[in-house]
Parts: structure tokens; sequence; C-alpha cells
């Protein structure tokens, strides 16, 4: 049976209520890991949902990245010393972090609320906040794992955060202490008892802390596993579709308008990712948020692996083993919409990578196999997560940066209970739609 086919059927040309049997209709713009998410607990109280999504599941961000649920990533990516990093490294083709000088509206005025974030004041006031998400969804994917399987190789083992000096393992430490007062267990490990862990690959770290709570899935199997499960329940799904525009009655959105036809609904939401603003903008909505790319490639048979996730802290880059595949990902490229791919800022991914892990042995990845992503990036590195003021029925949920999947769950179900109109879980205000 033609799927794809079949859902597209279901969007009439001209008008196609599909609201009204159960609680309402639902359409969400996105199919990425927050679309996802958002549909799971949304079926669960028994919305009727629409997913729609412009390409395939593997199109945005969500699909190859490095799969950690880190309640460790307490700290925004806007913090003290980040404007300094960017800048020093700006000229630097291989450096992990860079901001491409643009004459952009958006860019400034989202660059003018970074530079405006990255304190230790504001820092202080947001982590906590992204410390409950995190530990909030960290607890709702071990739901999710029982009730639809666990397909997506989740593993519990902790992260850990590998130093290479000294002042680095000296702050990571630091981190720690923060950790232990929001509740989380961490180890700190000298050089020997890290080797101990990776008895396979010889090391070069002067130590690390071990993130017990943290753990890691296979993100782009987490997703075909979500998919297939809300496929099955009922809910629909219009791929290679995209949302062009809506239709309004009053205040409300009464419908999607896509470049398939449109879908009636009683409740929108959007879930476009780093296309978040230009959705938005549909409806009139302004989101400040930059696309932040970022790269990864996977090994597929790496006989000696490593046995524990790890983020090489110096080399701003991280790495993720299921059993014999071995990813390795990171930079963060502030640079607009595009797919350009600077094979340079992988390899240095690689240099970090053999820095630190001297005994594994894998060959710098082949220029036309590397995957990108666009991570969606907000001013303050806390996501959107809310109603707009200015309808009564169109929810936001996006901008979660590097924590996106780490934050999906959660994000989820406060979707659901902001459409439900019930208290959510957790302090939700840090993430209104319209801080900026
Ligand atoms: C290298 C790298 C490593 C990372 N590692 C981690 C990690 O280990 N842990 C973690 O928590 N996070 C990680 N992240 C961040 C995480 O991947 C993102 O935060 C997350 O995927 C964002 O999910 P999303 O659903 O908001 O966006 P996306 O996955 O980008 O999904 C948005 C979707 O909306 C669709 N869309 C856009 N416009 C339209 C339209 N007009 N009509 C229809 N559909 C539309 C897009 O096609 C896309 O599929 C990493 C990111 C990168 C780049």
């Amino acid at each position: 049976m033609d799927l794809e086919k079949e859902s597209n059927e279901r969007i009439s040309s001209t008008s196609s209520p599909i609201g009204g049997s159960r609680k309402g209709a639902i359409t969400i713009t996105g199919a990425g890991i927050i679309g996802l998410n958002c549909a799971y607990y949304l079926h669960k109280q028994g919305y009727e949902v629409t997913v729609i999504e412009r390409g395939d599941i593997t199109t945005g961000c969500s699909f190859g990245n490095m799969g950690y649920f880190s309640p460790s990533h307490f700290i925004p990516l806007a913090s003290p010393g980040i404007i300094a990093e960017g800048l020093r490294y700006m000229l630097k083709s291989s450096s992990p972090f860079y901001i491409k000088p643009r004459l952009s509206r958006g860019l400034i005025e989202w660059g003018i609320q970074f530079w405006k974030s990255s304190n230790a004041a504001t820092v202080a006031k947001q982590a906590p906040h992204l410390n409950n998400i995190l530990q909030y969804s960290r607890q709702l994917l071990n739901d999710i794992k029982v009730d639809i399987g666990n397909t997506f190789s989740m593993e519990e083992k902790g992260c850990l955060m590998m130093c290479k000096g000294q002042k680095a393992l000296d702050h990571e430490f630091h981190l720690a202490d923060d950790a232990e007062k929001f509740g989380l267990k961490t180890k700190r490990l000298n050089k020997d008892e890290v080797q101990a862990l990776e008895p396979d690959v010889e090391l070069n770290v002067t130590g690390a802390v071990l993130f017990k709570d943290d753990c890691h899935v296979n993100p782009g199997q987490l997703m075909i596993a979500l998919k297939k499960y809300l496929e099955k329940k009922g809910v629909v799904f219009k791929m290679n579709t995209s949302v062009i525009g809506f239709e309004k009655i009053g205040n409300e959105v009464s419908a999607v308008v896509t470049d398939k036809g449109k879908v009636e609904c009683d409740e929108v939401i959007i879930a476009a990712g780093s296309w978040l603003p230009i959705v938005a903008k549909m409806l009139g909505l302004k989101i400040l948020l930059q696309p932040g790319k970022g790269y990864s490639y996977t090994y597929d048979n790496v006989q000696k692996n490593i046995k524990y996730p790890a983020i090489l802290i110096e080399g701003r880059c991280a790495m993720t083993p299921w059993a014999n595949q071995l990813r390795i990902g990171g930079t963060m490229e502030i640079s607009g919409i595009n797919e350009t791919i600077l094979p340079k800022r992988m390899k240095g991914i690689y240099d970090s990578v053999k820095n630190f892990y001297p005994g594994l042995q894998i060959d710098a990845p082949p220029e036309n196999k590397i995957w990108s992503g666009l991570r969606p990036v907000t001013p303050d590195g806390l996501p959107y997560i809310g109603r707009s003021s200015s309808y009564e029925n169109v929810v936001i949920a996006g901008g979660h940066a590097m924590v996106g999947v780490s934050l999906a769950p959660g994000t989820g179900k406060l979707v659901t209970d902001i459409i439900e109109r019930k208290k959510p879980d957790i302090d939700i205000n840090a993430f209104r739609v319209e801080r900026f």
C-alpha cells in the first residue's frame, strides 16, 4: 500500500474537515522529534492528530544527531565566555563555534538578545528551568520505552565529560557540584579511572565526569519507532507536504493551508524546528531564532569501539557508540538556513576525537557522507513552549537548540497540557513565546 498516496488523498483540494468525532482535531507542522512527541501525547489524550511534514522524517535536525538525553546540559548555550569564544574562532575554518557575519535584521536582533543572555546572572536564572524540563523529559522517556518498546538502542550508562587539561577538568568538577545540587548523580574520574571504563581504546585525557542520569538512544531509530507506533494508532502523517499558509476566522486559525490542499483544525501546533520563524511569519508572528548547523558522521563497523558516549570538552564535539557503530559530531555554525557542508569543520571534529582517543582506529570521514542538521537556537538557550497571545488556538513548540531530543518528551507532554488547558507539571513561564 502506498501510505504517502493514501495520506495525501485525505487532503482535499478545497476543504476536508477532520475534526469532530473525538476531542478535537490538532494539526502539527513538522515531524521532527518535537512534532512526533507532541503527536504522541496528544493522541494519548484522545485528540485526532495530523502531522504535516515538508520532507520525510529524515529531513530535519532530529535524525542524525548524537542521540543524548542529557539532564547534564542544564547550562544554556548563551553563557559567559561564549561571545569571546565565537569571536576568537570566527576566522578559523575548522573551529567548533562560528557566527557568520551577515546583514540580516533577524540575526542582529537575535545576536543582541544572545549577547544580553550570555552572563552569569541570566544563566543562574535559566539553569533551574532547563534542569526542570530536562529531568522531566528524562523520566518521561522511561515511560515511552515501556510503552512502545526499546527498538531505538536506548542505553542508560550515563555520559562522560572528557577533559584534556586540568583547567577544563576543574570547571567540570565545579559543574558536577552544581549538578548534584539539582539532584543529579555524578562521578569524578581521574585519568586511570576513565581509562578503566574504556579498556579497548587508548585515551589521552586528564580526567572526566560521568553524568550518570544521562542516557543515549539512536535518534533515527527513535523517530522511526515513534512514527510507526503513531501511524498504527491512527495519527495521520502527510509527508512531502509543505505548510504554506493558514486560514483564519477572527483570532482563530480554522485551517492549515498546504501545497496539497488545506486541513481544517481546532488547534495548531507549530514545531517546524529552524523554520519556525518562517512558518510563524505566515501567521504574522515574530520569533527570534537562528539555525545552528552541526555535523555528524557514523562509522558502521568499529572493531574496538568505545563503550561510553562522551563529550570532548575542549574539542566541543561528541561521540556516541551503539555496539559496533560510532557517531562523531559537533560544531555550531550560525550561518542562516543553508545546507552547505564545510568539510574542514568535520575534519576539526575528527582531529579532536583522535586527540582525545589516540587509540581509536577510525579514518577521517569521507566528505560526501557527512550529515548536517540545523539546530533551532533561541537567544537565551531556552525553548519556546506556549500559546501565542495573538491567537486562541496556536501553540508554538520549538527552539530547543542543542537539547531538542532531550527535551522532546517533556515538550510533547507540556504542549498537551497547554492544549487541554491543564496546569502543567512544571513551571513553563520561562519558555513563553513572547519573551523577547
Ligand atoms: C550535530 C548535532 C548533534 C545533536 N545532538 C543532540 C543530542 O545528542 N541530544 C539532544 O537533545 N539534541 C541534540 N541535537 C539537537 C537536536 O537535534 C535538535 O534540537 C532537535 O532535533 C530539534 O527538533 P525539532 O523537531 O524542533 O526540529 P527538526 O528536527 O528540524 O524538525 C522540524 C521539521 O519541520 C519541518 N518543516 C519545516 N517547515 C515546514 C513547513 N513549512 N511545512 C511542513 N514541514 C515543515 C522540517 O522539514 C523538519 O522535519 C543535536 C543537533 C546537531 C546538529
